[in-house]
């Protein structure tokens, strides 16, 4: 990791965020390492531990679907410990105040929804209509399940008992085994990565906060974008292979790097909540 980013390149993607219409925020697992959610890829990453082949396919919850079940569970209820931080509040800030902007997130952890709800709602309420700060999920989310059999997409919020597969949530309409409503690896992602490609197309920015940027399409939602003209504002303490692309690199974590970025852009940095 490097030493982190400098008040110049802060200042530059300010300057370009001020400048412009259409901003796409696209985010990925790295900004929720700042809660204490583990990523995937990088240091750290929960992938050294499980290899995705074994836990992420519809094969493997076929093979065993008390193992899979087991690590979605362990992962929600991290996940339903977490906090947002000041990255997810500053972005959700940024969103209310600007009418402009679409968050689309790989993340499946709600912290985005849960930011936009405090902004919204907390002392400093921002301004503007709440659904402004909420993301498009590429990826779903741990807080729906979906039927493997007929297809019914519920919320479930409730613990998951996966001790054994007797116990572990079913149907009510017809009695199949549950699943997370998530993308795995080899599923199709759905309309939400049309509507964010169509966002990505119109902005005159994208700004990459936390991906490895190595998961397709969602990856190519900054290339869209710049594809059409606009610029890529890129947050990761590590190279990506969307650096050479970008207009600023920002060297350091989200919760350091994007509340400067975003303060006098719409965000703030001391968004409250
Ligand atoms: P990834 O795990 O592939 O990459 C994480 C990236 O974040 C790396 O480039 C890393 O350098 C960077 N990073 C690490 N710490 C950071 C910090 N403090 N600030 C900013 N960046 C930091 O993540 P991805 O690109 O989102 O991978 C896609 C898949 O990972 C998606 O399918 C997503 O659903 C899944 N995922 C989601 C969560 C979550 O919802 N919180 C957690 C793990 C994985
Ligand atoms: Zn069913």
């Amino acid at each position: 990791m490097t030493a982190g980013a400098t008040s110049a390149e802060i200042d530059r993607g300010r300057d370009i965020l001020r400048a412009s219409r259409g901003v796409v925020v696209l985010t990925g697992a790295g900004l929720s390492a700042d809660s204490g959610l583990a990523t995937f890829r990088g240091p750290g990453g929960q992938w050294r531990k499980h290899r995705p082949e074994e836990l992420a396919t519809p094969e493997a919850f076929r093979r065993d679907p008390r193992l899979v079940w087991e690590w979605y569970e362990a992962r929600r209820r991290a996940a339903a410990e977490a906090a947002p931080n000041d990255a997810h509040r500053a972005i959700a800030e940024f969103a209310l105040r600007r009418d402009d902007v679409t968050i689309v997130t790989q993340n499946v952890d709600g912290l985005h929804a849960l930011a936009a709800r405090c902004v919204a709602t907390g002392p400093r309420r921002a301004p503007g209509n709440i659904s402004r700060a909420l993301p498009l999920e590429l990826h779903g989310t741990f807080y729906r399940v979906r039927c493997t059999s007929c297809g019914r997409r519920r919320e479930h919020r409730d613990l998951i008992d996966a001790s054994s597969k007797e116990t572990l949530p079913r149907c009510d309409d017809c009695g199949a085994l549950l699943r997370p409503d998530v993308v795995w690896f080899g599923e199709p992602l759905g309309e939400a990565i049309e509507r964010a490609f169509g966002c990505a197309s119109q902005a005159e920015v994208c700004l990459v906060v936390g991906t490895s940027a190595v998961v397709q399409p969602a990856a190519s939602v900054a290339m869209v974008t710049r594809r059409a003209g606009g610029a890529i504002i890129e947050v990761n303490p590590e190279e990506t292979p969307l650096s050479p692309m970008c207009a600023v690199s920002l060297r350091d974590t989200a919760a350091t790097a994007v509340p400067m970025l975003l303060a006098g852009c719409g965000g703030s940095s001391t968004a409250a909540c």
